[in-house]
């Protein structure tokens, strides 16, 4: 009579056990403390430990925290409290199904840890309407604007122009491939129901918001910049038309430290005459510097003679491929100490493409993201700034001259300076 009761208990508790799992992660109940749980947490953690050897710069701590969190399933981001979903093919209950999958860190602040599982998409019409923008849709352009903003997507690239300054989001604006079903569709293929497009959650987040405004970033106060002049000693960097990069970069670095002098900021440079100086000597010098912000200067070359104007570079968003490729690699999700400052990377460097593209008026190549060396390590914002092309015989003699170098540096420093209010 006993054990009959113990037993239709048992199988009382396992049915709600497992209709708890049914449910949607956020709407959880915090788990119980069982002796299956405790189980569970010794074999997530072999795969935890896992994922760590494959990614190093992985916090262990904080991914146990998350992944196991399937129950309290909410973590704070910014002011807002968003569901944190487990990695996908990922189970705390099981030790194989992470099938060699590095999960994607979408946030990590103050030991709270993110994680997405497959892409996220926000729709391009939410996105006005969260931001009080107008959306205008013609052909493949979308546009959203009101008093202050314009924002100009192309459907189908990565390109867009926000607020005039071109930007590359990390991936293509595409269409909507919603499941509609039924009635819905047929509207549509009518033409009743105009064609949504959506951007990736990363982009609207860490490209595209953070150029709206600076809210939700962390305090911006910027005194000490660390300006870095590309190359030196052995590395010439590019030679071309007569000139070496090494020395124009230093020519410009000392005058933009200068400038932002004059604006009183405390500005160290990571070499002030020709010296060879590794990429992670520059990073760390940043670093051990506390500088508030870290600015790169290069001068870019290419096989043609062509190519020309000017471009700024910040690090890839975490699990997103670099500006020049598509596809996305298992190293892409892999995640850098500059990734802390998405935002303020994508903030600082449209803030200084749009000084130059308006001083010096170059050809805009825009904002873009590469795996940048001297980047990577950074505790703090970085940027990458290649201010024209050697190879180009006209930009190589109109970077030499002294009026372009003023004109560039002024607009570098103004950039930092209204980025950093
Ligand atoms: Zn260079």
């Amino acid at each position: 009579m006993q054990s009959k009761l113990v037993l239709s208990l048992f199988g009382w508790w396992t049915g709600a056990l497992s209709l708890l799992q049914a449910l949607p992660v956020h709407s959880l109940p915090a788990q119980p403390k069982t002796a299956s749980a405790s189980t569970s947490q010794k074999k997530y953690s072999v795969a935890t430990r896992r994922i760590a050897a494959k990614n190093p710069s992985f916090p262990v701590k904080k991914l146990g925290n998350a992944a196991c969190t399937k129950a309290v399933a909410r973590q704070s981001m910014g002011n807002r409290w968003i569901p944190l979903r487990p990695v996908s093919g990922f189970s705390p209950f099981s030790k194989t199904s992470m099938k060699g999958k590095v999960p994607l860190v979408l946030h990590q602040k103050k030991g709270m840890t993110m994680l997405a599982d497959g892409p996220r998409y926000t729709l391009l019409s939410h996105f006005a309407k969260q931001n009080g923008l107008k959306y205008v849709c013609k052909g493949t352009q979308v546009q959203l604007s009101n008093e202050k903003h314009r924002l100009v997507f192309t459907v189908g690239t990565k390109e867009t122009i926000l607020n005039g300054v071109k930007v590359f989001l990390s991936f293509p604006v595409d269409l909507q491939q919603a499941s509609v079903s039924g009635f819905r569709k047929i509207v549509r293929r009518l033409q009743w129901i105009a064609p949504e497009y959506r951007i990736r959650t990363v982009d609207a987040q860490y490209v595209v918001k953070p150029i709206l405004s600076s809210q939700g970033l962390r305090q911006k106060i910027v005194k000490r910049i660390v300006i870095d002049p590309g190359h030196g000693g052995k590395a010439d960097g590019t030679v071309q038309n007569g000139l070496k990069e090494k020395t124009l970069t230093l020519r410009t670095a000392r005058l933009l430290a200068e400038k932002l002098r004059r604006m009183r900021y405390l500005v160290e440079l990571t070499r002030t005459t020709d010296i060879d100086v590794s990429l992670t000597q520059r990073s760390y010098f940043a670093n051990v510097r506390h500088a508030d912000l870290f600015v790169s200067i290069h001068y870019n070359s290419a096989p043609s003679q062509k190519a020309c104007g000017i471009e700024t570079y910040t690090y890839p968003i975490e699990g997103t491929p670099p500006t020049d490729r598509m596809q996305v690699l298992p190293k892409d999700q892999t995640v850098a100490d500059i990734n802390r400052f998405n935002a303020q990377n994508a903030q600082l460097a449209w803030s200084v493409q749009k000084q130059i593209v308006s001083i010096v008026k170059p050809i805009d190549r825009g904002v873009k993201r590469m795996y940048l060396g001297v980047l990577k390590d950074l505790k703090r914002p970085g940027i990458l700034i290649e201010c024209g092309f050697l190879s180009n015989p006209n930009e190589a003699k109109a970077c030499m001259h002294s009026a372009y170098q003023e004109k560039l540096t002024r607009a570098i420093a103004e950039g930092i300076h209204a980025y950093s209010r």
